[in-house]
């Protein structure tokens, strides 16, 4: 069975075509500035040359029919028609506390979608736009909602509670949900795979540092504790999300920068973390380029940066009472050669020693510790993409 992977932004789409007899990756591609003058569909089919189609399209419906129109391409497509495609897996960020697994995408699962428009909502309309135009256009095939909040819907209360009164969980469900569970679920499984240990007995912490960053505890299965919370802010300095922060500025600095809230949240969200710290980007090579030529305030950012995630990993192998492995994904997990080097440096007393040689390697799959290291320490390259593949075909199946 072909399954179609889809991954809906607000002016995105992202696909991959997947064969699942060997798991094979058939085509991925973007469609860019949906909405907006200027879309542009970025077509890779694999083995063959990159296609790039230049054309102004108004909603998702249209982007995902050319997306369609160009997997059946006879010149550059993959499938000789849509009957190949057995089934649509869609990424959803929110599920709320509805969803410990991925589903089969029903009215229900829709109106849930929706009901988390609230808590989400940059990332749940543009998911559920995404569904409906490909339910318009694939009526017959099973539609699949795999959730990122889902793997970590096994966290205890005792971990995603704030503490807040209790009314506005009950009424609000004001709660830690944590995000990237995808990629955590696929890293975390992995490096087990790579340990040869049940993933059940395993205690793992995963990092998954890209533009948005966040951490995760794993033990028995299941995830202890997860860095993001309510929503993506909370936990790691991001590019452009200030992680934690005393609530407290967040009323101070309305106050003193005459913001509302909705301001507040773009502040806090977009314009602050590395970008607003530097002063020079979002973009942490950008950042390690500043440090290098003298910028103090980068160096600033970088050693913030690089502390925060220090204090998750001793902060989680105090929860996990231990630690069989930690494990660097996504883009500065996988290539910030630097960033892991200065995360990983003078935590020996825990058992976290790094072969700084073996380090020096990008988007591999590889262990990266020293010899003498009783905690192992994985480079492992995340792909949500299959998980959702896989979770799909299962479904489908
Ligand atoms: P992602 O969100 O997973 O695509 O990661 C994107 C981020 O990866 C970028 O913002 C960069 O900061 C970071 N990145 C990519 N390549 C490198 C590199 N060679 N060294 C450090 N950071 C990198």
């Amino acid at each position: 069975m072909k399954i179609l992977v889809v991954n809906c932004g607000s002016s995105s789409i992202k696909y991959q075509v997947f064969n699942m007899t060997d798991e094979s990756v058939l085509a991925k591609g973007l469609v860019d500035r949906v909405g907006i003058p200027g879309t542009v569909l970025k077509h890779e089919p694999t083995g063959k040359d990159e296609v790039v189609i230049k054309k102004d399209l108004p909603d998702h419906t249209e982007g995902m029919k050319l997306v369609l129109e160009v997997l059946v391409n006879k010149e550059y497509g993959v499938i000789a028609d849509m009957t190949e495609i057995g089934a649509v897996g869609h990424r959803v960020v929110h599920g709320g506390e509805g969803f410990a697994k991925s589903t089969i995408i029903d009215g229900k699962v829709k109106q849930v979608i929706r009901e988390c428009f609230d808590i989400a909502p940059l990332h749940n309309p543009p998911n559920l736009m995404g569904i409906e135009a490909c339910q318009e256009l694939m009526p017959s095939v099973p539609h699949v909602a795999v959730f990122d909040t889902a793997f970590h819907q096994t966290m205890k209360p005792e971990y995603f509670m704030y503490a807040l009164p209790y009314d506005v969980y009950r009424d609000y469900k004001v709660r830690r949900y944590g995000f990237h569970g995808t990629s955590h679920f696929y890293v975390s499984h992995r490096a087990a795979e790579m340990m040869g240990k049940p993933f059940e007995e395993c205690k793992i912490i995963t990092l998954h540092l890209g533009n948005g960053g966040s951490m995760a505890a794993i033990k028995d299965g299941r995830v202890v504790d997860t860095s993001m919370g309510f929503t993506p802010l909370e936990g790691l300095v991001m590019g452009t999300r200030s992680g934690d922060v005393d609530p407290a500025i967040v009323f101070f600095l309305m106050d003193k920068l005459n913001m509302n809230s909705d301001e507040a949240n773009s502040y806090f969200n977009k314009k602050s973390g590395m970008l607003g710290l530097s002063g020079v980007s979002n973009d942490l090579r950008d950042i390690m380029e500043a440090a290098k030529s003298g910028n103090e305030r980068a160096q600033l950012a970088l050693d913030v940066y690089h502390n925060r995630i220090k204090s998750y990993i001793g902060s989680y192998i105090a929860e996990l009472n231990g630690c069989d492995c930690i494990v660097f994904t996504a883009g500065v997990g996988e290539n910030g050669i630097e960033n892991r080097e200065a995360i990983c440096k003078d935590l020996d007393s825990l058992g976290i020693i790094m072969d700084n040689e073996k380090n020096k390697v990008r988007g591999k799959e590889v262990d990266v510790s020293a010899a003498d290291s009783k905690v192992r320490i994985f480079i492992i390259p995340t792909n949500e993409e299959l998980v959702i593949a896989r979770d799909t075909f299962g479904l489908a199946k």
